[in-house]
């Protein structure tokens, strides 16, 4: 009975949709959602849990969450010639853009594979997923490919990540600039790797009226608070504005990310860290087996292929205890991939372990 009023009364794009898929991870050593592995010094927390005993829950949050908006800027280095937007997490972000250009017939270009929420969210919103494959050796983008399916579809929106997840690497800076100029529409440079790579599209692009740039904390380390952060023009910014849930980052959020700027040494140094340990990781991957090959990376994951994996091995790998994400079945061009996190040492050496013990 149900079934039927769900299937006459649902929009058939959201029947059709591939929600965004989350394995549960209790038990095992997680290194399949890019977090920061790091907990924070005792004092820290304690100094911290004091800090946020003074909120008031009772009241709504500030709707402009200036002070967090004023700390961001300052953190990120956000030119003062672009404004700002907050959002819950930057997937909230990507969302608000989409809502604000989702006309009927309204399109999207993306070059694949990337992160799967652009096409979740475009579809779910009715706009036609236009993916360009990036080069095959080395997922470098594929400029005419690029500049003939813009001039093609006329994409209100082209969306570029950089450095691309989950391949890891940034693409060429010129490419991405041909394209801004190519493009009629928006384009949205998603820079969530960004303090991993530490370089960022922001300073060469900030002049051109079309261009957003997309931030997030949780790659950094504080996925659980969810706050990202879009700049971009002024006059673009505050169209997105009003499509933005007014109180859409709760207070605790809003406080606890203050708090934790102010000590963003902290998290600098916890990214040193997993940078440091990640070229290890490479090295040891990549002298290991004739069966793995790995890619540099620019971010806080890797990708690696093991031929003939198939979806099996991160299966395999789960039942010895650890998390990675398959990418086999994703897209074409990831053929027996998986993505793994760069997680502690210790952490990384248990998936080293658990890999040999699959192959
Ligand atoms: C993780 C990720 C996001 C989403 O991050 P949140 O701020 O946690 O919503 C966006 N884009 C890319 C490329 C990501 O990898």
């Amino acid at each position: 009975m149900s079934a039927c009023k769900i299937e006459r009364w649902l929009r058939p794009e959201i029947l059709a949709l591939c929600g965004y898929h989350v394995t549960p991870a209790a038990g095992l050593v997680k290194l399949d959602a890019m977090e920061n592995p790091y907990s924070w010094p005792e004092e820290l927390r304690a100094e911290w849990t004091r800090s946020l005993s003074a909120v008031t829950v009772n009241r709504y949050p500030d709707p402009e969450a200036a002070d967090l908006k004023a700390a961001l800027r300052n953190f990120l280095q956000i030119p003062s010639s672009l404004s700002v937007m907050l959002g819950n997490g930057s997937d909230e972000l990507l969302q608000i853009v989409m809502m604000g250009l989702c006309r009927p017939g309204s399109k999207i270009v993306v070059p694949e594979p990337t992160f799967s929420m652009y096409r979740i969210l475009a579809e779910t919103l009715g706009m036609h997923y236009v993916g360009v494959p990036l080069q095959a050796h080395n997922f470098e983008l594929n400029v005419q490919a690029m500049q003939e399916a813009v001039q093609a579809h006329e994409p209100a929106l082209l969306v570029l990540c950089y450095p691309n997840n989950p391949t890891g690497n940034l693409f060429d800076a010129d490419a991405v600039a041909a394209l801004v100029e190519a493009a009629p529409g928006l384009v949205l440079i998603d820079e969530a790797y960004f303090h991993f790579a530490r370089r960022s599209m922001l300073p060469a692009l900030a002049g051109n009226d079309n261009v957003l740039v997309l931030r997030t904390l949780s790659k950094l380390g504080l996925a659980g608070l969810r706050v990202g952060l879009l700049a971009g023009p002024h006059p673009w910014l505050q169209e997105f504005e009003k499509i933005r849930l007014p109180y859409n980052i709760n207070v605790l959020s809003q406080a606890a990310t203050v708090f934790m700027l102010e000590h963003a040494e902290v998290l600098e140094a916890q990214a040193a860290q997993i940078l440091a340990d990640r070229e290890r990781l490479l090295d040891e991957l990549q002298g290991r087996h004739g069966r793995v090959q790995v890619w540099p990376s620019a971010t806080n994951f890797l990708l690696l292929r093991i031929k003939g994996a198939g979806q099996s091995l991160s299966k395999g790998l789960i039942q010895q205890g650890v998390l990675v994400k398959n990418m086999h079945g994703t897209h074409a061009l990831l053929e027996d991939c998986m993505r793994v996190t760069v997680g502690t040492q210790e952490e990384n050496a248990a998936f080293v372990t658990a890999l040999d013990a699959c192959l």
